[in-house]
């Protein structure tokens, strides 16, 4: 095969994702969120990846983005709030009853005219109660006046379903729509962490992010974290949530169950 036929095979478009959705190729891995003083899971967040044959395991940043710009987003969106859904259950019926589950949902996802129904016919038909659902949405990619100024976050709200802002610290228009939106809490974007010990400015931009969401009665979750340095500084300073490869990479569901398990028994 040339290159030029292994780089035309390989690209990736609506068509291609669309078999794969009819396939059952796209799964859920879950990655746990936890409570920094006490170490308590808290919550899992749902993270998607396409599993194929010939491909391997292929991140969502690599298919997310075409999915969009398709018609497949709205049967997409059905699919993530069934299966993830599901998928919780089993969590609280393992005797996890308390955890809740984080969903990431794009702007083209939040600007679907029935999102909100949508997700109150998935909750119903999960019996699922809705203060169990969080919806993260990040900054960067777009909070804009159209979707500010339209009724998805009131219905939500409605719903008593959350909305957590997702990679915090990385847009530009932070404080409007944390003027306007009810906000369950702050996910500190990963970069911060990561670059936290490069220089001192990193750790004075955290504390006052941490410091913001306090201010504002908001808890701030930290994401990233990989090292006993960085959680131990983050606990120092404040910081009530964490999530990172130091406690748990995202895991399948049945290796989430067994790790959820496993944390019960050692506490
Ligand atoms: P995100 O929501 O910010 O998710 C965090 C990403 O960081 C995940 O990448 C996760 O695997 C990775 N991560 C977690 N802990 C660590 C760590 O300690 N170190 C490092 N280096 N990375 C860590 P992933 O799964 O590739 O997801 C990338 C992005 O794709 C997500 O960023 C999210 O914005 C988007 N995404 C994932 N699933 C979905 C989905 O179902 N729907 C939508 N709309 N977007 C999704
Ligand atoms: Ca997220
Ligand atoms: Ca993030």
């Amino acid at each position: 095969m040339s290159i030029f036929s292994r780089i035309f095979s390989s690209k990736i478009t609506p068509e291609v994702l669309h078999k794969a959705l009819k396939k059952g190729e796209f799964v859920f891995y879950y990655q746990p969120e936890f409570d920094l003083k006490t170490g308590e899971v808290l919550g899992v967040e749902a993270l998607m990846r396409w599993v194929n044959n010939k491909r391997g395991i292929v991140p969502p940043n690599e298919f997310i983005p075409v999915l969009e710009q398709s018609g497949l987003i709205s049967e997409f969106t059905d699919f993530l709030l069934k299966q993830t859904l599901a998928d919780l259950r089993k969590i609280h019926e393992s005797g996890l009853k308390n955890v809740f589950l984080a969903i990431n949902l794009s702007v083209v996802q939040l600007k679907q005219p029935n999102i909100a129904e949508k997700i109150q016919n998935a909750l119903q038909a999960a019996y699922i109660n809705s203060s169990f659902l969080e919806c993260e949405i990040t900054e960067t990619k777009g909070i804009d006046h159209e979707l500010l100024e339209s009724d998805v976050f009131k219905k939500l709200q409605d719903l008593n379903v959350s909305i957590s802002i997702d990679d915090f610290g990385t847009g530009y228009s932070s404080f409007d729509y944390l003027r306007s939106l009810k906000i369950k809490k702050l996910k500190i974007d990963q970069d911060f962490v990561r670059e936290m010990f490069d220089d001192s400015k990193n750790q004075t931009i955290m504390a006052s992010m941490i410091q913001l969401g306090h201010d504002l009665g908001l808890p701030v979750l930290a994401e990233g974290i990989e090292t006993t340095g960085q959680k131990e500084w983050l606990q120092e300073h404040g910081c009530d949530m964490g999530q990172g490869y130091w406690f748990s990479r995202p895991l399948p569901i049945d290796q989430l169950l067994d790790f959820l398990q496993k944390k019960i028994q050692n506490s």
